[in-house]
């Protein structure tokens, strides 16, 4: 598989405003921010897709929900409230194939969404 642009964050090829990071779980700020608050939060791993989640990798996704509580109430939005969202391929408007969930904060977020 080519890597996508997030492996090359991983790897530190690339640059990334990186905000959280822990053994499994990187964080780091969205260039094209929707709110102003958006972390992608991506699993150390390739997995490419939701599809893609099997019994020997789903732990990843407890650990991003465990980095997103953590960020959450670092930063103090924890309270006010955020959503967090996973896009997957071409209906869910998914464009890097590497999993991320969106945690997006500081504002009030409209539902539903487009
Ligand atoms: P998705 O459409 O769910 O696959 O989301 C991919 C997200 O990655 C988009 O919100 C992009 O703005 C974001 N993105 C793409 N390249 C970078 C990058 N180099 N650094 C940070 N965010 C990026």
């Amino acid at each position: 598989m080519e890597p996508t642009i997030f492996d090359l964050i991983l790897s530190k090829e690339i640059p990334a405003d990186i905000v959280y990071e822990d053994d499994y779980i990187l964080g780091f700020k969205d260039v094209n921010p929707q709110a102003p608050v958006h972390v992608l939060f991506i699993p150390k791993v390739r997995i490419a897709t939701h599809n893609d989640l099997v019994e020997d990798n789903i732990d990843y996704i407890s650990k991003m929900h465990l980095a997103v509580n953590r960020y959450a109430k670092e930063i103090s939005e924890d309270e006010n409230g955020y959503r967090i969202v996973m896009n997957c391929n071409s209906n869910g408007g998914q464009t890097v194939f590497h999993i991320h969930m969106h945690f997006l904060a500081g504002r009030q977020l409209q539902w539903p969404p487009g």
